[in-house]
């Protein structure tokens, strides 16, 4: 693997597999593939013309690029993923298109086996969010993808699901019949991992969940989850996403998680923005907040392109 300088990417291109140390904690986007949605069904409130002012953000498919993966903790030995991507799929859907199902291949390119991962961490049980977490074995039954590992949700986003309610958008349901019998709930502010906490941020999802992780000198990241699909609705923080359940809790929570993400020496993870997973909380000349992406080091190329 050829060691490069840190740098950034673009808006309208799938993530490359990037990584970034903070302290005595690394922290890598593991991509599982290549997701595009159309602009004005997964975000139709916007503002019309909002996108045909802004070609550079879509695909030359005039898809907005939202990568699919999980991000990968390491530290001390020890290896927390966060998210379990969309799973082994390809083809087109009313919401775009999608090719995915790379995470085990990238993870091993970074010296991980899927039996290295002592805790898996869920933002929310959407289908891209969870698609690893099983895999089929040839009689039809399933078996963890990652076989050491703890498999967390919080107890929020679990209720609906374990009162057999079914929701829009959410994990089929031979995986959630999965997670019934294995998960481990969390509750909202617990350490989950050394150094990482949950932040239960609902309004997505019924218990959403994002992570904040603190090194050892308190340089902090912040696993956003799916609170943030786009970085322009960190400057305009009431631009629902088509999946949001509950419009005044997702503003609560973007409220929330931009205080955070205000406070010194904090980056955020966002893993549906293109290729800038990583970035910063900064304020427009025209004092609007947007997001400005933070350096990482692209080790691998994005693994799928929606046109393979
Ligand atoms: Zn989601």
């Amino acid at each position: 693997m050829n060691e490069k300088a840190p740098g950034t990417g673009l808006l309208g291109e799938q993530s490359a597999v990037r990584t970034m140390t903070l302290d005595d904690v690394r922290l890598t986007y593991a991509v599982d593939g290549a997701m595009g949605v159309h602009p004005h069904v997964f975000f139709p409130f916007l503002p019309a013309g909002y996108w045909e002012g802004r070609p550079g953000t879509l695909n030359r498919q005039g898809q907005i690029v939202m990568s699919v993966g999980g991000l990968l903790v390491e530290r001390g030995g020890r290896r927390l993923l966060i998210d379990a991507g969309l799973g082994p799929q390809r083809g087109v859907n009313p919401l775009g298109a999608v090719n995915s199902g790379a995470l085990p291949d990238t993870l091993a390119a970074l010296g991980c086996d899927c039996a290295d991962i002592d805790t898996v961490a869920f933002t929310h049980l959407h289908a891209d969010h969870t698609g690893w977490a099983f895999t089929q074995n040839a009689d039809g039954t399933y078996r963890k993808t990652f076989p050491a590992a703890r498999y967390l949700v919080a107890e929020a986003e679990w209720a609906p699901f374990g009162r057999g309610d079914s929701l829009p958008a959410a994990t089929p349901a031979a995986v959630l019949e999965q997670l019934a019998a294995t998960r481990t709930l969390a509750a909202d502010d617990e350490e989950i991992f050394p150094g990482v906490r949950t932040v239960v941020t609902p309004g997505h999802s019924p218990g959403h969940t994002s992570y904040i992780i603190t090194s050892s000198t308190g340089k902090r990241l912040i696993a956003l989850g799916d609170a943030f699909h786009i970085p322009a609705q960190l400057g305009n923080p009431e631009w629902p996403s088509l999946p949001d359940i509950d419009g005044d809790a997702v503003l609560a929570a973007r409220r929330r998680l931009m205080q955070e993400l205000g406070q010194p020496d904090t980056v955020g993870f966002a893993c549906h923005f293109g290729d800038r997973a990583f970035g910063r909380l900064t304020r427009t000349a025209s004092g609007r907040d947007d997001w400005d992406p933070v350096p990482a080091t692209a080790i691998l190329p994005a693994p799928r392109q929606l046109d393979d």
